[in-house]
């Protein structure tokens, strides 16, 4: 079944907002099971709304509309499309009543008469009353096309679509849709491909697919069933078997965990205190670890040091050592994290140093990077070479330096 995404304002073509409706919409639709093959953005525009609604209603089964169902003159939408689909309109009692108390807890008086003009629905929809806002959300049926309409405000629209519209959505799609995520870092997207070929070339249910992001890969299983257990028992094989391909590599199997997340669980686990020796990510690595809750119990510093003499300073660097080796080297890089470690008292430090760019300098190519992990003793170091711009050197360097400071917390535990 097949559902597009009709959202109309001229705000969204002006490019003043941002559709975040659309991409909501998108990704419960398709969580639902749906097939959405068409995203239409149109604005407060009679004759273009007209030609907008038409195309979506014949090439989809159900259009879900978003904005235009003020009280102003410019929203239209539930009256082009109940003109569209050939429905009169009428007045409805029971939302003009809920208007009102809407009104009167709102403590507010002035209710001009357009404010009623939202009491007016098409006649035979199905009303959705809004707790958050004066417009109701519709559902409107003809000829087996289904119009679905919701007020623009995301904290409108989203808690009327999970409670009332998608009830509905499940009762045309019967099938729900079971996934899972593997999140994988420390292996480039291209080469994780390679490594699971034989998996996507076979997959029809359930399916699998790839998702790139910075120093990461993400694995997404997906499968249609006819309900929760089923689908369960159909995605856990692949689950198994990809935590098998990547080992060490699967830092997560649950969606909305990030990878300091993991760090900081597996740091509190074990009582450990880890401090960050940061160069060229200049923060970064600190930046995440205190963006998890709770992460003072095992993060209490970080050191920015980008100078040489900072480096030397905070972290008792040897002026030798950077003489000979230079600031983006192993030993630096070695000598920042046991450095850090010591001068914190703290049982590990993650310490990075490496260029940046923009340009490759004379003596360090563009995106060269060291990463050292100090931990209760032991100190290793890794190489890197990333590309792409400043920016994204430097976010890829903070996963990597998550990264190394998580395998090696592992490694301890499998030597002990
Ligand atoms: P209102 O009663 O507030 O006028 P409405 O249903 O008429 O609601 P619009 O007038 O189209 O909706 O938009 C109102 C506000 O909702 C916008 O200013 C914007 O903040 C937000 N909004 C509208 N459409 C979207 C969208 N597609 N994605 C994200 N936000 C949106
Ligand atoms: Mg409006």
């Amino acid at each position: 079944m097949v559902v597009e995404i009709l959202a109309v304002g001229t705000e969204l073509l002006l490019g003043n907002i941002a559709n975040t409706n659309a991409q909501y919409l998108s990704r419960r639709c398709a969580a639902l099971g749906f097939s959405v093959y068409h995203h239409t953005v149109v604005g407060d525009n009679e004759k273009r709304m007209t030609e907008a609604i038409l195309m979506a209603l014949d090439r989809s089964d159900v259009v879900i509309l978003t904005g235009g169902l003020g009280p102003t003159e410019d929203d239209m939408t539930k009256e082009v499309c109940a003109k569209v689909m050939g429905f009169s309109m009428e007045e409805d009692a029971r939302t003009r009543k809920r208007i009102s108390a809407y009104f009167k807890l709102a403590k507010r008086k002035n209710i001009t008469a357009n404010n009623w003009k939202q009491a007016v629905v098409p006649v035979g929809a199905e009303v959705l009353d809004n707790d958050n806002g004066t417009a109701p959300g519709l559902i409107l049926k003809k000829d087996g096309k289904t119009a679905i309409l919701l007020p623009g405000p995301p904290g409108e629209l989203i808690p009327l679509f999970s409670e009332k519209a998608e009830p509905y959505l499940r009762t045309l799609q019967p099938d729900t849709i079971y996934s899972k995520m593997v999140k994988v870092c420390g292996i480039g997207e291209s080469r994780a491909e390679t490594m699971i070929l034989d998996l996507i070339d076979a997959q029809t249910n359930p399916t699998l697919a790839t998702y790139a992001k910075t120093g990461e890969v993400h694995l997404r299983i997906t499968a249609r069933a006819e309900d929760e257990a089923e689908g369960k028992r159909l995605v856990k094989p692949v689950v198994k078997e990809l935590k098998k391909r990547f080992g060490i590599h699967v830092y997560s199997t649950k969606e909305e965990e990030e990878l300091e997340d993991v760090v900081v669980r597996l740091l509190k686990k074990r009582g450990l205190k880890a401090v960050t020796a940061e160069s060229m990510t200049g923060g970064l690595v600190a930046e995440r670890l205190v963006n998890v809750a709770g992460a003072s119990e095992c993060f209490p510093e970080g050191f920015v040091t980008y100078s040489d003499q900072a480096k030397r300073k905070a972290l008792g660097v040897k002026k030798k050592i950077l003489k000979r080796y230079g600031a983006v080297s192993e030993e630096t890089a070695v000598q920042m994290a046991e450095g850090g470690a010591r001068s914190a008292g703290a049982d590990a430090c993650i310490a990075v140093t490496g260029f940046a760019g923009p340009e490759d300098s004379p003596e360090e190519p563009k995106g060269l990077t060291y990463i050292s992990c100090y931990l209760e003793g032991r100190v290793t170091v890794e190489k890197f070479r990333f590309t792409g711009n400043r920016r994204k050197i430097r976010e890829q360097a903070a996963v990597q330096a998550l990264d190394l400071l998580r395998r090696r917390i592992l490694e301890q535990d499998r030597h002990e």
